[in-house]
């Protein structure tokens, strides 16, 4: 069963008010225009809901309008603030030139602003009110600026922090001023007690999908006397304020929801979601040591928690969440590469981490109490989760082995750890700064000692991290690797080889991106596993040689070099993958790079070469992902050839006499499958992090055997059917939409982890990783 905790989002719809709007689908379908008896039963439904809103919203006066929601709300409350600001000005009179709206407003608001402001050619300036710490309008800024606002727009509560705006201070500041009042009720309705008609409010919109009515409904609350303007006209529907005949079908579902807001019994009271609030921040404590808050419970809904845990990113976060059955919901939106920091959480002067990596839990005041009890046992499953793999510091002294190869990225840079399970003996590659604690975590979990930290080059976009990474494990360091023991890239002095067990690295001069570049290579016994080339050659481009510590002259002869000693098929793992390509080989790069197939075909000299690179470094500009580009791309895009597998195209490959049968591979990563074991459809257990390891025997089988990746939600599997049949494999596939969107392989999946059969069949798609919180 799928508990879901991102009701800030949107909500289910309650039976009453799905009844509500099924009776008057099927039976009272009238139009509330018709004079007939139909049409006056709408009618008088229609007066009955807005009669009941008004009571709810405690605002006796003023108009009330029904919306498809508070976008359109907000559309029509700023455009007819702002038609009353151009009617001044066309009249003569001069005009305020700001309009104001808080900095953590939804962006309905300020680009509701940016768009009529420009629409009426009212050239007014739009600025953001600042917001303290706790997610609170800066009223000393407020009272300052106020004299120059016509409009002010400030939300009730916060949608991705739940913090509730000290309305009484910001009317206090407003008062005399002339300025009009929008106040973004969505997130407040039927949890915190508006009183419309006692404050100056101009404008409050709301929104029905908010407070489990269906999408498309909503209302708009405008102030008696306050400037109105129509943003639909027609047929004068709604006293001619908003024409178009009306939703009844959701005007009756909102009715009923206000009905159940009326008579209570439906919601929860204030202290029991306190007391739940209390119980889910107890079990994020629990789950996950040093979690933050990002908001002020006193001042906060009691039904939003938005949190960030140090060390761990929100994607791994939604990943885990998600794998217990647990809907939340991203606090920030994050790109394949890049994650975009919350604005919200940034506008309140947050660290930069916990804007990055913050996570919202939601729930709703119609959820059970045994529903929030099944919620919090599932976080502590999830800490249990991460201990037990090692993503956070565990008592536990039998961690799960790890593999052979292990990649860590931040932002398209790549770090390796070789570890061999026999010696407890590892390697890291190219450590980067910002994973230096989850190593040192993800090491001492494992009681891995430590041979050697090696750079593969001096990097030119960032210091060396080696010595930090020893300094912070400083019991893991074997001797050789030792302070003083090592050279500047942190090979131990006078060593030909590092041994780890029954595997060998060694070592191999590359010069052209930098002097000192240098390739690793991987064997066990005489066969090569893998060579780290660090930015020599990368999935589609060569590390640039345009550097002051380069050897563009040197480059040439050393892919020459590398060829020679891993061949065209060996298995490169590059410093830099900005497409998610994970590994590459020489064969594969040349066919995508020429001058890298002229130099190694013999067409071109090394001058050529040095000279040809040279045509394509020139005004090369930073890249996307990160200060410096570590290569002229010259094959950036990311792949567009469709790797999805459908349902029934599943169903073909896994039927009877199909031949030969799909291989078939879980890429979620150990602590989401921990969660979610997937015995239904016994797949390989092959985690993105580790997926190196495996791309050589996927490659060595027949040409026909598919190999059919799944995931969470089709994304990591997608990237993995890219890698292989970039390598060569054709015959590689990504489920589409992921377990998700796959209710049998869910439903079989759930009920073999935790005997329920309606799991993974109840509610639609969770919330994807690189969903915005809305
Ligand atoms: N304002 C806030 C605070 C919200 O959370 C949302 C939700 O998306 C909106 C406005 C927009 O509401 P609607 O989806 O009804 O257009």
């Amino acid at each position: 069963m799928e508990i879901y905790l991102d009701a800030n989002a949107t909500t289910p719809v309650l039976p009453q008010a799905r009844e509500a709007a099924l009776s008057v689908m099927a039976d009272a379908f009238g139009n509330p225009s018709s004079i007939h008896g139909s049409g006056l039963k709408a009618r008088a439904r229609l007066d009955e809901v807005r009669a009941t809103a008004r009571r709810v919203l405690g605002a006796p006066g003023g108009r009330l309008v029904f919306t498809s929601g508070a976008t359109e709300g907000i559309q029509t409350a700023v455009l007819s603030a702002l038609t009353a600001l151009r009617q001044r000005r066309d009249a003569g009179q001069a005009i305020p030139p700001q309009l104001l709206y808080g900095a953590t407003e939804h962006k309905a608001v300020p680009e509701a602003l940016k768009h009529w402001n420009a629409l009426l050619g009212l050239g007014l300036e739009v600025v953001a009110i600042p917001v303290g710490l706790d997610g609170r309008h800066d009223l000393v800024w407020l009272r300052e600026q106020v004299s120059a606002a016509g409009l002010v727009c400030t939300m009730a509560a916060n949608n991705e922090t739940g913090v509730i705006s000290d309305l009484d201070g910001i009317a206090e500041v407003l008062r005399g001023s002339g300025a009009l009042w929008l106040v973004d009720g969505v997130q407040a309705l039927g949890k915190l007690p508006l009183q419309l008609g006692e404050r100056a409010i101009d404008y409050a919109p709301f929104s029905g999908h908010k407070l489990y009515a269906p999408k498309g409904i909503g209302m708009l609350y405008v102030r008696e006397g306050a400037p109105f303007t129509p943003l639909m006209a027609g047929g004068g529907q709604e006293g001619a304020l908003r024409s178009g005949t009306e939703n009844m079908a959701g005007i009756a579902a909102l009715g009923a929801v206000l009905d159940a807001l009326e008579q209570g019994g439906t919601f929860a009271s204030l202290s029991q979601l306190i007391d739940r609030r209390q119980r889910l921040a107890d079990a994020l404590r629990d789950a996950f040591p040093g979690v933050v808050f990002n908001a002020p419970f006193d001042i906060s809904l009691p039904t939003t928690l938005n949190v960030s845990v140090p060390g761990l990113g929100a994607k791994l976060l939604l990943d885990l969440f998600d794998a217990a059955g647990l809907r939340v919901s991203g606090g920030s939106a994050c790109g394949a590469s890049k994650a975009a920091p919350s604005y919200v959480l940034q506008a309140m002067g947050l660290p930069a981490w916990r804007a990055a990596s913050a996570v919202r839990l939601s729930f709703g005041a119609a959820d059970t109490d045994a529903t929030l009890e099944e919620a919090c046992r599932r976080v502590r499953a999830c800490g249990e989760s991460l201990r037990a793999t090692c993503q956070t510091p565990s008592p536990n002294d039998s961690p799960q082995a790890p593999d052979l190869l292990t990649r860590f990225t931040v932002d398209g840079a790549c770090c390796y750890v070789v570890a061999d399970v026999a010696s407890r003996r590892c390697v890291v590659v190219d450590p980067l700064p910002e994973l230096t604690g989850t190593l040192a975590q993800w090491l001492r979990c494992r009681g891995l000692s430590l041979a050697a930290v090696l750079d593969t080059h001096s990097h030119g976009d960032h210091a060396s991290s080696a010595q930090a990474l020893r300094d912070a494990v400083p019991e893991l360091l074997s001797e050789e690797a030792w302070p003083g023991r090592v050279d500047a890239l942190g090979w131990p002095a006078g060593a030909e080889v590092i041994a780890l067990g029954a595997y060998r690295l060694s070592r191999l001069a590359t010069p052209g991106h930098t002097e000192d570049s240098t390739a690793y290579l991987l064997h066990a016994g005489g066969d090569l596993v893998a060579t780290f080339v660090g930015d020599t050659v990368m999935p589609g481009a060569l590390g640039r040689s345009d550097f002051a510590q380069s050897a563009p002259a040197a480059f040439g002869p050393s892919l020459k070099t590398l060829e020679r000693n891993v061949g065209l098929d060996g298995l490169l793992l590059p410093g830099h993958d900005y497409d998610d390509r994970f590994a590459t080989t020489l064969a594969v790069e040349c066919e995508a790079q020429p001058l890298l197939d002229g130099v190694l075909k013999g067409r071109l000299s090394a001058e050529a070469f040095a000279i040809g690179k040279g045509v394509l470094e020139h005004d090369l500009a930073p890249t996307q992902y990160q200060t410096m580009a570590c290569g002229a791309r010259v094959a950036c895009a990311r792949s567009t050839e469709r790797v999805e597998l459908d349902v029934a195209g599943l169903q073909a490959l896994l039927g009877e006499g199909a031949h030969p049968k799909p291989v078939l591979v879980d890429v979620r990563e150990a602590y989401e499958a921990r969660l979610s074991p997937n015995e239904a459809l016994a797949p390989e257990a092959v985690p993105l992090s580790a997926l190196i390891n495996a791309l050589p025997r996927w490659r060595a089988l027949p040409a026909d055997t598919p190999v059919v990746f799944f995931c969470r939600s089709g994304n990591r599997s997608a990237q993995a059917a890219r890698a292989l049949r970039r390598l060569g494999h054709a015959q590689s596939w990504s489920l589409a939409g992921g377990l998700a969107l796959w209710p049998e392989a869910g439903a079989s999946l759930a009920t073999g982890a935790r005997g329920n059969p309606n799991a993974g069949t109840t509610s639609g798609v969770p919330i994807a990783f690189d969903a915005i919180a809305i």
